[in-house]
This record gives structure tokens, sequence and C-alpha cells, in this order.
């Protein structure tokens, strides 16, 4: 097909041992571990688990050096267990969601705090502070034939060789299948969306030069630099 101008390349991750998995949309769980809740001054009960999106080309690949973003002087690390998708669907059942999986990494979910927090006090939305540009480093995603279903591992954020996050991915407040389940019912799923799981306790700011180091139990460790 001809269109008006070359659309923009697809966004692709690296797979362990296989062919890059091409990306779609990136969802987002807010919240769902009870400390990262209370962090940020949110009871973290039961209540229904809530999403945003980053756009695909928001992936920033490991090792990548992320510039410093615009607009904000409080650029925050979330490490989060990514959950990439080769199945889609809707109202996909629980005792089904593993077998839409793919495979498993670590991800960022790189945030304008200070932007956020503006956004929640006047009830804007949080696009500008979640879905910048870079702002969702990703390290290679290992196939789920490899590591088996995921349901604990530790979870942890090194600045500059100091433990400033670290948690255990069983301490989720809604587990994956719980994740997939509900997200697919308020939107269709399909292969190369990325789910990123939500952030343990510990979130705080980076600085130009800091090298973060991200890591989950059996999952390729993510190293990005504040450029
Ligand atoms: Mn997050």
């Amino acid at each position: 097909m001809n269109y008006a101008f070359s659309p923009t390349p697809i966004i692709s991750i690296p797979v362990m041992s296989s062919d890059p998995f091409p990306v779609r949309r990136i969802y987002c769980v807010g919240q769902n571990y009870a400390a990262h809740a209370r962090e940020m001054g949110s009871d973290a009960g039961r209540e229904a688990p809530f999403f945003f999106t980053k756009p695909a080309q928001a992936v920033l690949p490991n090792h990548a050096v992320m510039p410093y973003p615009p607009g904000t002087s409080d650029l925050q690390h979330e490490v989060e267990l990514v959950v990439a998708l080769s199945l889609g669907g809707r109202d996909i059942p629980l005792d089904k969601a593993n077998e839409h999986i793919f495979g498993y990494a670590v991800g960022l979910d790189m945030t304008k705090r200070d932007v956020q927090r503006t956004a929640r006090g006047q009830g804007r939305p949080w696009d500008m502070s979640k879905g910048f540009d870079y702002s969702a480093p990703c390290a290679a995603i290992t196939p789920a034939l490899r590591t088996g279903v995921i349901t604990k591992g530790k979870i942890e954020l090194k600045v500059n060789g100091e433990t400033r996050q670290s948690s255990d991915v069983d301490d989720m407040i809604w587990k994956i299948p719980e994740i997939i389940n509900y997200l697919s019912q308020q939107v269709e799923l399909y292969p190369g969306d990325l789910i990123f799981t939500g952030t343990p306790a510990g979130v705080g700011a980076v600085v130009k030069g800091d090298v973060i180091e991200a890591t989950i139990g059996g999952l390729e460790a993510l190293v990005i630099t504040i450029g």
C-alpha cells in the first residue's frame, strides 16, 4: 500500500535466543504493590486495578543513555516486571491468561513525578508525566517457555550501586492473570502488547549521570544511564 509518507518503523525488543518482539501497545498498572501505594498517599485495597498507557515509541533499549526529559525536575524510577503477550483477546478468563504470555522482561516506568502530581491535583490526564519519549526502558524478553510462569522472584533497583527498591513479585496486589483478565474486559488485547505490572516501594529521583540497574530473578538485568 502507498501512504502519504513513510510510516514510522515498528518498535521491537530483543528476545533471548529468538527473533525480536514487535511492540503494539504498552499498558501499565497503577499502584500494584501496597507499600508503593502507601508512599504515593493512597490506600492499597482490592478496589479494581487502574491502567494507563505509554506509546510503543517510548521503549528505550537496554544499556542506552536516557536523555533527561524536558519539563521536569523530578524524574523518578519505577522498576517493573513486564509481561509480553503473543496472544490477544477479549474477556480472557483467569485460568487461560497465562497462555497469552509470550515472555517476561525487566522494565522501567520512568515518571515525571512533579508533572504527575500536578495532573493528579488538577484532575488532568497523566500522559505527559508517563508517556513521554524514552519513558519505557526495557531489557530483552525471556520467553515463558524458558522461565515458566512467573509468580514470585526478587525485584530490585539500584542507583549508582545503592539499593533503592527491593521487593518480591509475589507482593503484587493484582496477580498477572488477574491483570490480563481485568484489562481484557476494558480493551481487546493483541499480540505485541506489553503490560508493565506496577512498581514496589522505594521510587525516587534520578539525575544526570546516574546509572540505574534493575533486576528480576532469572531475567536479563536492565542498565540505563541518565544523560
Ligand atoms: Mn509504574
